[in-house]
């Protein structure tokens, strides 16, 4: 095999977006992924920086971050469809929708974007939503994508552009020499040399080596400073009478396909590493669906499954080079919002490769916030 420029660790949405931002540079990038599950086909593809706190109580970065990845989705989505066929099923429009005084009252407290909507405004949106409804809160700008078909479209246009896949494989061990970066070590041993290392390997984390050193392994984030968030999701036959966009309720979200599903999600447990379905948790994402669109109540549930969102202490995601590692460079942490973020963060990891550009925006998400003793 030829020597790639840049190898990238994971194949999800943020590996993919990154490698087909490197590909089209002219950057011959090969991704390595494992084919152990990926948060990206778990995803529900909201793209809705407007109504994700977890975005705003990261900071102002990050939600700028947010809302200029989202600026980015409707050329993307349109330049996979004509590159590769695949349409990614991007829509626009969210909607979030209050049940009671309470709830509508924190409408009107400080948020990103959107429209605070009374009942009669929410109903002409979502003729069949409950009509307990007293409020809502629209964004045109928010809207929702297809993960899984984002993922092909990325990797059939990645390729076309001369990026290469692995498929498969799992890389055990970043290599470093004196502090610089090497190579990938593979579980079967091979052995894969580069310029440079993306890591974007979700809530997993290979380990770095320092092959000067003896082989010492030291791990490539202090422990704890990246965790899973499992997430649960079902997904539910779209009747008549169901929502026409993505509503969020405070019992679940609802987002409708085009090829006739209604997605609705989600559970969070921390640190929980399995992909297994609780019954009862599943069940209770059924009912907040259901007291929002009566309709679904008879709807056939199609399929169920978790995935593991990749989880920060401080719910930023981490971009950018690695601490005492130089050529690793680090993607990872997107949490609730992967697929939402994932053009920005490629923009920014393309930067930082090509150019040495770095995004004043991610200086904010740097590993050197997990670095109490401040080693480099
Ligand atoms: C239920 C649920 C709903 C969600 N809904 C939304 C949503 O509506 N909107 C949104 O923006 N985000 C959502 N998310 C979050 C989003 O899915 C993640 O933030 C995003 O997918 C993370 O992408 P990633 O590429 O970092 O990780 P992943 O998608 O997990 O991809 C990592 C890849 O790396 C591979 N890998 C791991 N270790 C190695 C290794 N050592 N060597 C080689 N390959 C390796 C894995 O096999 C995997 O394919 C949701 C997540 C869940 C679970």
């Amino acid at each position: 095999m030829s020597r790639p420029d840049v190898i990238i660790a994971g194949g999800g949405v943020i590996g993919l977006m990154t490698g087909f931002a490197l590909a089209r540079a002219g950057v011959r990038a090969i991704v390595v992924d494992s084919g152990m599950p990926a948060a990206t086909d778990a995803a529900a593809g909201m793209l809705a920086p407007s109504f994700e706190g977890a975005l705003r109580k990261a900071g102002d970065d990050l939600a700028a971050f947010g809302r200029r990845s989202l600026a980015a989705w409707p050329q993307l989505a349109a330049l996979l469809a004509e590159r590769t066929g695949v349409d990614c099923d991007f829509a626009k429009g969210v909607l979030s929708a209050a049940f009671d005084e309470t709830e509508a009252a924190a409408f009107e407290a400080g948020h990103e974007g959107g429209e605070v909507l009374g009942r009669e405004a929410v109903l002409a949106l979502e003729p069949f939503l409950s009509p307990r409804v007293v409020a809502g809160r629209y964004s045109e700008e928010d809207g929702q994508v297809d993960p899984r078909r984002v993922r092909a479209a990325l990797l059939r246009a990645f390729q076309q552009d001369g990026g290469r896949l692995l498929r498969e494989r799992t890389i055990v061990e970043i290599r470093t020499v004196n502090g610089r970066m090497d190579g990938v070590t593979l579980s079967d041993g091979e052995r894969i040399g580069a310029g440079a290392v993306i890591v974007a390997t979700g809530a997993r984390l290979p380990a770095l080596v320092d092959a000067a050193s003896g082989g010492a392994l030291r791990p490539l984030l202090p422990e704890g400073a990246l965790f899973p968030v499992k997430g649960e999701a079902l997904a539910l036959a779209r009747p008549a009478g169901g929502p026409r966009r993505v509503v969020r309720t405070k019992g679940a979200y609802l987002c409708p396909k085009s090829d006739g599903r209604i997605v609705v999600g989600a559970t969070e447990i921390a640190g929980d590493w399995s992909l297994t379905t609780d019954d009862a948790r599943v069940k209770a994402l059924r009912r907040g669906a259901v007291s929002a669109f009566a309709a679904l109540e008879a709807a056939p549930e199609i399929a169920r499954w978790a995935g593991l969102r990749p989880a920060t202490q401080d719910a930023a995601p981490i971009i950018g080079p690695a601490l005492g590692a130089d050529g690793v460079i680090l993607a990872l942490g997107c949490y609730r919002n992967g697929i939402l973020l994932a053009p920005a963060t490629a923009d920014a990891v393309a930067g930082l490769v090509c150019d040495g550009r770095m995004d004043p925006l991610i200086a904010a998400f740097s590993a050197a916030r997990f670095n109490p003793l401040g080693v480099s």
